[in-house]
């Protein structure tokens, strides 16, 4: 154990996810001296989407490093498609956004995180540490103060951040009051060899009893096969040839289903769906999946999480910047901008665990025809933008205005 040290800094961010990279890139580019803890050795991990959204090319736009970014190998998604029987569906057309990058890019979540942390790296007032867990939140007057970690170090900031995750420990050290909405699915994940084709084919397909969303990564599938929370054992106890053959029916195209040679080919990942009724107390501030946990449906929460950045960094930094006292009075007025989007795309992820995976999933039948509204959005190029606007840019966009250090806002 490392003797307990006294580090004081600005702000001390507590997880190197999605949310707490890119709060660590805008913070320390404003110059606010910023620590991020990364519980792990590297952003290697088990697969938590690859997903770069319009919204978010955005936002890497208006930081100049869009271009920069979309130099890393990745695959473009301009069509979302469903698969019901032998019928593709077209159900989301990005191709057509306002926006400057239409298309969802596809990269490794690593890829993304080393990127940010390179770029964050530029900066002076940046700093990471790998492999530093963060277990407590020191309080000072019932005001957080900072954190100690698993080697027992002290870390002293002016505020602390939460991005750890949907099981964060800090949200649970700092006593906020969580709603958890219960999510109905648990995924099982699992990689299917394939043929790079042209078009990228990314999308979903239904089958007596099936869900599986297919993201096409080039020469393989990124599976998700979905399930009941809780029955994960009972797929297992059906023995793999039986789950190939469930998967062979929904997804003809998967033709190399050879490659699930073993149970430890397949991923099992719970699924959480939640939030805090309070984000955020003296001295600490929750974002990302710590603040609201986001069903793997539309495939928003990487880019959910990143907006949550932004409009921390736009809210605080330039405070913290400038040596505000009462930067605690600002806190709650994060929660006021995010909570309306986290509302609106968790209803519409609760909406669809009830309205489409419940009723697939609970199926012993053939679903041979789509269901009304896709095939009225396959037939209407024009009201494919309405998904696409709503999963490629979502509710209340952010754009970047905290400062770059030596500019003034
Ligand atoms: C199965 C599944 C599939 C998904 N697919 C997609 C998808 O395709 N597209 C999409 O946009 N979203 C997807 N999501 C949702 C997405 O993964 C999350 O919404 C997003 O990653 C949230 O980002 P975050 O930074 O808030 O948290 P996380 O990505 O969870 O990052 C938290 C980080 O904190 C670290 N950490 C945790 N505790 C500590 C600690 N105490 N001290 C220091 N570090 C700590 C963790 O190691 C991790 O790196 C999926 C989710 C699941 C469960």
């Amino acid at each position: 154990m490392r003797a307990t040290s006294i580090i004081v800094i600005d702000v001390l961010i507590a997880g190197g996810g999605p949310a707490g990279m890119m709060a660590g890139l805008l913070f320390s580019r404003a110059g606010v001296r910023t620590l991020v803890l990364e519980k792990h050795r590297d952003f290697l991990r088990d697969f938590r989407g690859d997903t770069v959204h319009p919204s978010t090319l955005a936002i890497f736009d208006e930081l100049g490093l869009a271009q920069k970014l979309l130099a890393l190998p990745h695959d473009e998604v301009r069509v979302l498609h469903a698969r019901i029987g032998k019928r593709s569906l077209a159900l989301a057309r990005f191709d057509e956004l306002p926006t400057p990058y239409p298309f969802i890019a596809l990269m490794p979540q690593w890829d993304l995180l080393d990127f940010v942390a390179a770029e964050a790296r530029a900066y002076p007032a940046f700093a990471l540490r790998m492999e530093c867990e963060a277990t407590e939140l020191i309080f000072e007057h019932d005001r957080v103060a900072g954190v100690r970690t698993k080697d027992g170090e002290e870390i002293r900031s002016r505020l602390v951040i939460a991005a750890d995750g949907r099981t964060s420990v800090l949200r649970r050290a700092a006593n906020l009051p969580l709603e958890d909405l219960a999510a109905p699915i648990d995924v099982m994940w699992f990689r299917v060899p394939k043929e790079r084709t042209k078009e990228n084919e990314t999308g979903g397909t239904i089958g007596r009893g099936t869900f599986l969303a297919l993201i096409d990564r080039g020469d393989y599938w990124q599976c998700a096969f979905v399930l009941a929370k809780g029955t994960a054992d009972r797929v297992r106890a059906r023995g793999l040839d039986s789950f190939r053959a469930q998967i062979a029916r929904a997804a003809p195209q998967l033709v190399h289903l050879d490659a699930i040679s073993s149970w430890n080919d397949v991923k099992l990942l719970s699924v959480s769906l939640d939030r805090l009724k309070t984000w955020s107390r003296p001295g600490f501030l929750a974002i990302g999946d710590a603040a609201h946990a986001m069903s793997p449906v539309g495939g928003v929460g990487i880019n959910l999480a990143i907006q949550d950045a932004v409009a921390t960094a736009n809210l605080l930094a330039e405070p913290l910047m400038r040596g505000d006292l009462a930067i605690d009075e600002l806190l709650p007025q994060l929660q006021d901008r995010r909570m309306f989007p986290t509302r609106a795309v968790q209803s519409v992820q609760r909406a669809i665990h009830r309205f489409v995976l419940d009723p697939v999933l609970g199926s012993d039948t053939e679903i041979t025809e789509a269901p009304l509204p896709f095939r009225v959005l396959d037939r209407i190029a024009l009201l494919q933008r309405i998904p696409a606007a709503l999963v490629g840019i979502g509710v209340r966009p952010e754009h970047i205005r905290s400062p770059r250090a030596g500019e003034s806002v």
